[in-house]
This record gives structure tokens, C-alpha cells and sequence, in this order.
């Protein structure tokens, strides 16, 4: 849920037409971006709000380098709004308040924001003994036996519930690998022999490929996301997000590349491939099937971009679940929320009789001759 740079322009400009145009600005921003995130519905809904955190943190930073006066009375009003949120609300700005770059808006109150989501989510955690999600692990009693499933993907694959059985769930996490939350995620699978599959995002592979090995030594499956995260569809929405709607070659690119970097670091890429927000289009699905490639969306969406409680992410998230009684579950390994979940919704899915598979390809040797990569010469 990255936004993609390279698009940011008419963003930008929208964002500084809703800050020109609003009464007080920065209040009316942090409150709007409040009530877009809880109002959208699906993540291209909130990422294409105008007050999304990463467009006005991108317009203060900028405001708070014009002038030291700019500066001063930004970081106030900035400071006092975020501070005034509750800790759900404003752990929508979790991450932009964590980012280096971001500490010229906020330098006065950072800390203390910290604090806040902290405590939030600390809260949150068993009351018996109050344990970061990494140490609670140590209690797993149980063990997901391995349920390993193969799809052929030669003449292309189109997954919404990946065609596993009732009581079966594919586990799916985007967009990393992060370092802050992708090795948490990794002990909480591991403890309870749970295997996923990742989609990563080839500015997040190349800003952590360690990481990114982590997943492999932990004998996950991982497929790609593009590049940056561009919506690569020709929606409304997509050209909203984007700013532009992405030629079928850039599309093209972004996909290429996506794979590419995850087989720069590994040897290797699972031929699977999830479009960012699942927009797609005809051409492009068609692409991922003339390169032997299969396509993922998700049946079950735990909207960990959302603000909400952990007991809230867990209940509707199993509720759904629930509800369609197998399928591939959407998770995010850059929201804390879900490496904070993670191992109370394992014990969920566990004590209600769920499988987890692991989704490989027919033939694992596919994995080490992807049609939309290029090989490194010998
Ligand atoms: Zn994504």
C-alpha cells in the first residue's frame, strides 16, 4: 500500500487544492483523512483520498521547508491535531509518523505520538501478562499439520479462493517485506507451522532482501506486486490513484520488474502474481498467462489499513471466513496490526478446524525459469 512515487504529482496538487481551499487546513486534513479511512471500502477507495497520510505528510514537508516561520507553526498545528486523535485513529499515521523523512513536520512530538500507538496496542494485548506479539509465541501448543497444494500455472491460473477445499485458507500478505513487521510476522507463522504466500513489491525487496530471505529460508511461496505499487488497471480509480492510467507497457514493466527483483535476490519466483488492489485489466491478465503466470485476488479482505481494534481485524476477519467457509486471505506484512493479530488469529483459525495450504507450483522447476524475468549471465 505503498504509494507510487512516480505518480505523485497530481496528487500533490490535489492535496494542496484541499489545504488552500479548507478553513484551518491541517485540522480539517487529519480529520478528513480520519473519516475517509474509516468510510472506504476497499484500500484503493483510501488510498486514493486526498488526505491520505502519505499526501499530507508529502505537502507539510514541503510547506515546513519553505520557511523556518513555515516550520514552526506547522510542526504546532500538526502536533496538536495528531496528538489530539485517540490512539485507533491515529494509528492510521503509524507509519508516516515512524519515517526519518517525516521528523521535520512532527520533530517536537514524535515521541509522544509513538507513545500513543504504542500504548494502544499494548493495551490490546492478553491482560495477564502484557507480551510484545514475538514472545507470546512461546506459548503455541498447537502445530498446522503441512497441507501442500499444487497449481499448474503453464497456460495461466486465476485465483480467488485458490480452489482449496471447505475448511481450508490460503494466507496471503502484500507489499513487504518490511523491516519493522515482516520478521514478527515470520515467528508467528513459524511457531504454529503455518506457510503463506507473500506478494512483494520489488522497492520493498531491494530496500530488504535480507528480510526477503528470511521468508525463503522459512519455506513460504513468493510471487510479486510490481514495482511501486501503481494501480495498473485502466479504472477510475486507478487513474485517480495514479494520477494517469499506466500504458499497457509500463503496466508491462512494473510487473516484469516486480518479479525480477524477487529473483534477483532468491534464484527464484513462484509464477504467481498479484495485481496491487486486484485491478487488472483484459491485456494484462492475458500478459500473465502468455508468461506462464498465475493471477491471485483474495476472497477474504481483513482490511488491516483500516483503524479498528485488534479483536475488531480478528472477529470480521473470521467472520467472513466463516461465512464462505475456505478461501485466500488478504494480510498486509507492512501494517502492524496484522503482525500484532497474527498469532491470536492463528489460534482462531486452528481451534475452528481450519487448514492453512501452501499453494506451490505443478513444477517446482518453474520457480528457477520464470518467462518474465532475465536471467543473470553465468
Ligand atoms: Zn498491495
Amino acid at each position: 500500500m505503498l504509494k507510487a512515487s512516480l505518480f505523485l504529482g497530481v496528487n500533490v496538487l490535489a492535496a494542496t487544492l484541499v489545504v488552500a481551499c479548507s478553513n484551518g487546513g491541517v485540522d480539517h486534513s487529519i480529520h478528513q483523512a480520519v473519516t475517509d479511512n474509516k468510510n472506504a471500502k476497499s484500500l484503493i477507495e483510501w488510498e486514493k483520498s486526498d488526505s491520505h497520510p502519505e499526501l499530507l505528510f508529502e505537502q507539510w514537508r514541503k510547506d515546513a521547508a519553505s520557511s523556518p516561520e513555515k516550520k514552526a507553526s506547522l510542526q504546532e498545528r500538526v502536533c496538536k491535531e495528531l496528538a489530539a486523535l485517540d490512539g485507533e485513529a491515529l494509528s492510521i499515521f503509524d507509519n508516516e509518523i515512524h519515517a526519518e523523512k517525516n521528523a521535520i513536520v512532527i520533530y517536537t512530538c514524535k515521541g509522544q505520538l509513538l507513545e500513543k500507538i504504542e500504548e494502544f496496542y499494548v493495551s490490546q494485548r492478553p491482560a495477564a501478562e502484557v507480551l510484545a506479539p514475538q514472545q507470546s509465541l512461546q506459548k503455541a501448543h498447537f502445530q498446522f499439520p503441512l497441507n501442500v497444494q499444487k497449481r499448474d500455472t503453464t497456460n495461466g491460473y486465476f485465483a480467488v479462493t485458490g480452489d482449496v477445499a471447505r475448511k481450508e485458507v490460503i494466507l496471503t500478505f502484500d507489499d513487504g517485506p518490511s523491516e519493522r513487521y515482516t520478521e514478527t510476522i515470520l515467528q508467528a507463522l513459524r511457531a504454529v507451522n503455518a506457510k503463506a504466500i507473500f506478494f512483494s513489491l520489488a522497492k520493498s525487496v531491494r530496500s530488504n532482501p535480507e528480510i526477503l530471505k528470511k521468508v525463503a529460508a522459512d519455506g513460504h511461496s513468493i510471487g510479486s506486486h510490481s514495482i511501486t505499487h501503481a494501480c495498473l488497471g485502466t479504472s477510475r480509480a486507478c487513474q485517480k490513484t495514479n494520477g494517469q492510467v499506466l500504458s499497457f507497457d509500463q503496466a508491462a514493466v512494473e510487473i516484469r520488474g516486480g518479479h525480477q527483483a524477487v529473483y534477483d535476490t532468491l534464484g527464484w519466483v513462484d509464477p504467481f502474481f498479484r495485481f496491487p488492489y486486484g485491478e487488472a485489466s483484459p491485456e494484462l491478465k492475458n500478459f500473465l498467462k502468455t508468461n506462464s503466470t498465475g493471477e491471485f485476488l483474495w476472497s477474504i479482505d481483513s482490511e488491516d489499513w483500516k483503524a479498528q481494534t485488534n479483536e475488531k481485524l480478528i472477529s470480521n476477519t473470521l467472520a467472513q471466513i466463516e461465512a464462505r467457509g475456505r478461501g485466500i486471505v488478504l494480510f498486509h506484512d507492512i501494517q502492524r496490526r496484522t503482525a500484532e493479530v497474527l498469532p491470536q488469529f492463528l489460534a482462531e483459525l486452528y481451534s475452528r478446524g481450519y487448514s492453512v495450504v501452501l499453494l506451490q507450483p505443478a513444477d517446482m522447476n518453474i520457480r528457477y525459469n520464470s518467462k518474465l524475468v532475465k536471467k543473470k549471465l553465468p
